[in-house]
């Protein structure tokens, strides 16, 4: 295979939200595709030394995965320009600019394949945005495109049907790479439940989540994220926060926070968020406040590069322990002790209707 036909892609960012795709489409199109190494603390720190201080903690990384490219001697980086996802929907400025932001900060000689999308100034579709991204290979047929778009839906489909049914990031992409779809039937009973709200590719990003999915799996917690919902019960829960679609990234927050807010079956709600990030501040005092109304305990973990794992641990032992003590009080609570089985060495209890 040429050289030329070979596309870097960073394991940051929109990796974490539409890289099933990339692989089915770049796949079919016969580009090889090298995607750069899991976030480490190294990542963090290259990422960190070429931005201001005040960036949030998911632009420090991407910068690092780009180095980590360049570092493999990748020279065509696809760095998309995604700004808008569908009519009045943005993503936030930092996403929109990130092909400027990395030619101003990474001063290397490589070419960045800056495809845009956007679908409110624009009204671009999203074949204009793959012309855009193929054109420096030399491709450009049109019936070509189509069908690797068509092999990118295919793998991306099978992929969110495992996220979906419980399966980790890491299986559902690898089944999905080759072309197989496995359905999780975990049957262990947990004894509490709590859906964590955040974006994907903070949650995803093992080094940014700190392997939060584990943690919780290893307290006997189940976990429930946005990608188990429709995208009808993700739109009826912004509107039930009273909220409207703005940002992007507004059904992983507010949509999942306004479904699993009214879900009984979930006993507390963790929202991780980058330190210094504009619309997760808005989001996350959003979802606070209705916690509040649902009475439902929140837990709000903001990282940043300093983000130690022992903290982070720390608090969230105390906080489903805080969950495991609640929900032991209200069974307690519903529990009636008959009067005339009081003396009784095995009293009939019975769990009231109340
Ligand atoms: S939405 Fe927040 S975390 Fe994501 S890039 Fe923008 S500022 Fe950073």
């Amino acid at each position: 295979m040429s050289e030329a036909m070979q596309i870097g892609i960073p394991r940051a960012m929109s990796y974490y939200n539409y890289f099933p795709f990339w692989y089915g489409f770049f796949e079919d199109l016969g580009i090889e595709i090298v995607i750069s190494d899991k976030t480490t603390k190294q990542t963090m720190s290259s990422g960190s030394a070429l931005v201001v201080s005040e960036t949030c903690l998911p632009i420090k990384v991407y910068v690092g995965h780009i180095l980590n490219l360049l570092e493999k001697g990748v020279d065509k980086i696809f760095i998309p320009s995604i700004q808008s996802i569908d009519h009045k929907i943005y993503n936030c400025s930092k996403i929109r600019g990130l092909p400027d932001l990395i030619k101003n900060v990474v001063k290397q000689d490589f070419t960045i394949i800056d495809a845009t999308l956007d679908k409110s100034a624009k009204n671009q579709g999203l074949y204009e945005f793959l012309k855009e991204a193929v054109a420096p290979f030399g491709i450009t047929d049109e019936k070509r495109i189509k069908k690797a778009s068509k092999e990118g839906w295919k793998v991306m489909n099978n992929f969110k049907i495992m996220l979906n049914s419980g399966l980790s990031f890491e299986k559902a992409l690898s089944y999905a790479k080759k072309g197989q779809v496995v359905i999780t039937n975990n049957q262990k009973s947990y004894p509490i439940s709590v859906a964590i709200l955040a974006h994907n590719y903070n949650l995803y990003d093992e080094r940014i989540s700190m392997k939060i999915f584990d943690k919780l799996e290893k307290l006997d917690v189940k976990t429930y994220t946005a990608e188990q919902l429709s995208i009808e019960q993700l739109k009826e829960g912004i509107c039930s926060m009273d909220s409207k679609l703005y940002w992007a990234n507004e059904y992983e927050m507010t949509g999942a926070a306004g479904h699993y807010l009214q879900d009984n079956n979930i006993d507390g709600i963790i929202t991780i968020n980058a330190f210094g990030c504009g619309p997760d501040s808005i989001m996350v005092e959003r979802i606070s406040r209705a916690a509040r109304k649902f009475n439902k305990p929140v837990l709000n973990l903001s990282v940043d590069e300093q983000t130690g794992e022992a903290g982070f641990v720390t608090r969230i032992e105390a906080f489903t322990d805080m969950l495991f003590r609640k929900k032991r009080a209200s069974i307690i609570n519903k529990i009636d002790i008959k009067e005339e089985t009081k003396t009784s060495l095995e009293p009939e209890i019975k769990i009231s209707k109340k």
